[in-house]
């Protein structure tokens, strides 16, 4: 499937910032911004706190907005006495339909690992919900020349909880973990080797359905870098952190995106 065919996503992942006012703000600002453009051909997302979930999803619900909601992560267990924990079945009664999986911020302030990621994986999957699974190496793990093995590691262990035939319902996020907040992105061409690689492995692990699943680049993404790092060919949309915390960055970076995409 050539890259024409994988429709870019473009995902806000507002960590935690924001309350549900503050919320209710941001989704109307990015609405009025997002109403001039003609982003018919690209998916916008955005992942507020828990918090906020129902807020906005009432502004994006009675303003028809073309926005899905997203949670940043949810227990991969179904119910019980697992204090602070969100469930896959209430963030679906919230109208969400995207959670990410394995943030590099879940990975190393809340010691969730790779099993703890298949497990997450397979539950959102089981919940109907697309997981956008976290990928991503470290500085350390960077300069020791272990990019592609932590890669591999991760990717492969994240689809230990895909069943098969199930894969087309994923999306993937190469976040390199020293890129992640610092303003200083990956080139262009680390990302595309990057998201290619996950693509082979994913291929070599499941075949050519590789092909129609979206790869997104987070780290450091904003308006000026947004559309080169998309017009990667492996490149199927961009996961923002600080730069979607803004009505007027975000709706720059999709703009960016669907000038990539030739709308
Ligand atoms: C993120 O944490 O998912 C992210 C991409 O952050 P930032 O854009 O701020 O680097």
């Amino acid at each position: 499937m050539a890259k024409s065919t994988r429709r870019p996503l473009v995902a806000g992942n507002w960590k935690m910032n924001l309350d549900h006012v503050e919320a209710i703000r941001l989704i109307q600002d990015m609405a009025l911004r997002l109403r001039n453009l003609d982003h018919r051909a690209v998916d916008i997302a955005v992942h507020p706190p828990a918090t906020d979930l129902r807020s906005v999803e009432g502004i994006i619900g009675a303003d028809q907005l073309p926005i899905a909601l997203g949670a940043q992560h949810c227990s991969a267990y179904s119910s019980g006495a697992y204090t602070g924990e969100i469930s896959v079945a209430m963030l679906a009664r919230l109208s969400v339909t995207l959670v990410l999986v394995g943030h590099s911020e879940r990975r190393l302030h809340y010691a969730m690992t790779d099993t703890d990621v298949a497990a997450t994986t397979a539950a959102v999957l089981k919940g109907l919900l697309t997981p956008v699974i976290c990928v991503g190496e470290s500085a350390a793990e960077r300069e020791a020349g272990e990019t592609e093995t932590v890669l591999v590691r991760q990717v492969s262990a994240a689809l230990e909880g895909v069943a098969k035939g199930a894969e087309q319902s994923i999306v993937v996020a190469y976040e390199p973990v020293w890129a992640i907040g610092t303003g200083i992105a990956a080139t262009t061409e680390d990302a595309q080797l990057a998201c290619g690689r996950i693509r082979d492995e994913i291929r070599e692990r499941r075949g050519d359905v590789a092909d129609s699943i979206r790869i997104l680049y987070g780290g450091s993404a904003n308006p000026e870098n947004a559309g080169e790092l998309v017009s990667q060919a492996d490149v199927d949309g961009l996961l923002v952190g600080g730069a979607s915390l803004q009505g007027e960055s975000f709706a720059a970076i999709v703009s960016a995106v669907c000038a990539c995409y030739g709308t």
